[in-house]
């Protein structure tokens, strides 16, 4: 046998140059070096930092993508070796993976906010993903994922721990939210704010798609704000406690804005493509609080939203509208893209 013999591929999805597209084709089954895990990957997801990488705007361009390298965070997938120094894994474990890989060494890290590390970066896009058949992942970004959670939902654990973390940091429990945005992002904060104990949650979108599928997750006050302005749905008695920004639009936010209650909350969820100018004054006049979140809390986030699934309090099937063989990753991305699909799935 040759030497070249034993070496085996997999599909895999590249971004061979800094440009827009991915290309379809074999490459390397990677070896898992020092604190690295090989996994198998089952299923993964279509995130709307993907669809940046692949159309390469400006985000994407700034960002400090590998490149040749693999794209792709959101997924689930099986043990099958373990690095030098692995110990808390073993061959067959069923894992998802947090995106954000902390350094484990700065003041953040050290201080329970390795999400937010100084020195943070991220995988598919500093190291190769999961849009492959097979990807290594650091040990200390890998986590188990309990049997009762059915393997599409195991898929979208990562961006599902966005939307569980923007709810526990709007303190929702007893409040009215609005949560700004019904892609998975915005779908997922109100599917959470409903499992944390709001009042109620009205959730927005341009595209009426989404908001039928909204209406599919749970008892949401759906309304597209092109035919039903928020002034219509809110005003000077009818305020809302808790706004969730999940659109990165200037314009819903600021219109948004004025039916905050005085000492709500605003969670900052959505990327703005520039500055954003906020009447800043009445944030002051009304003690209204902005917080920003970043990704899942390593690992309360996680723990949170297990046990909300355990107690089938999350019901984000019907977000997976798509799914995919890798190779039709074209597809797939369109379907992404034009919002015809709220959580694209892709299948190595
Ligand atoms: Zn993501
Ligand atoms: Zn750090």
């Amino acid at each position: 046998m040759t030497t070249k013999s034993l070496v085996k591929t997999m599909k895999s999805l590249i971004k061979e140059n800094k440009g827009p597209g991915f290309t379809f084709k074999q490459s390397e089954i990677p070896k898992p070096g020092k604190g690295e895990v090989l996994i198998r990957v089952k299923l993964s997801a279509i995130c709307g930092s993907d669809l940046h990488i692949y159309q390469w705007n400006n985000w994407a361009a700034g960002v400090g993508i590998k490149v040749p390298g693999i794209s792709g965070h959101e997924c689930v997938g099986e043990v099958v070796e373990l690095g030098a120094g692995v110990t808390s894994f073993a061959v067959g474990d069923r894992v998802s993976v947090e995106t954000h890989i902390p350094c484990g060494e700065c003041e953040l890290c050290l201080n329970g906010n390795q999400h937010i590390c100084d020195n943070l970066t991220y995988f598919g896009l500093h190291i190769d993903g999961c849009f492959a058949e097979w990807a290594l992942v650091p040990e200390v970004c890998l986590r188990k994922v309990p049997d009762f959670i059915p393997e599409k939902v195991a898929a979208i654990l990562e961006p599902l721990g966005v939307g569980v973390h923007a709810a526990q940091v709007g303190d929702v429990q007893g409040k009215k939210v609005a949560v700004l945005g019904a892609g998975p992002i915005g779908l997922y904060s109100a599917c959470a704010s409903l499992a944390l104990g709001a009042e109620s949650v009205y959730i927005s979108d341009l595209k009426q798609t989404r908001l039928d599928v909204a209406s599919q997750c749970g008892e949401f006050k759906v309304f597209n704000p092109a035919e039903t302005p928020i002034s219509s749905i809110f005003n000077g008695n009818n305020k809302t406690d808790v706004i969730i920004e999940t659109t990165g639009s200037a314009q819903a936010f600021n219109e948004a804005l004025p039916f905050l209650k005085k000492g709500g909350k605003a969670v900052m969820v959505g990327l703005f493509p520039g500055d954003v100018p906020v009447n800043l004054s009445s944030l002051a006049t009304k003690e209204i609080t902005l917080s920003g979140i970043s990704g899942r809390m390593m690992w309360e986030t996680w723990d949170l939203m297990e046990q909300l699934l355990l107690e089938n309090k999350l019901n984000v099937l019907p977000s997976i509208t798509h799914q995919f063989p890798l190779e039709e990753f074209e597809e797939a991305f369109r379907v992404a893209l034009n919002g015809e699909g709220v959580k694209v799935l892709l299948r190595p």
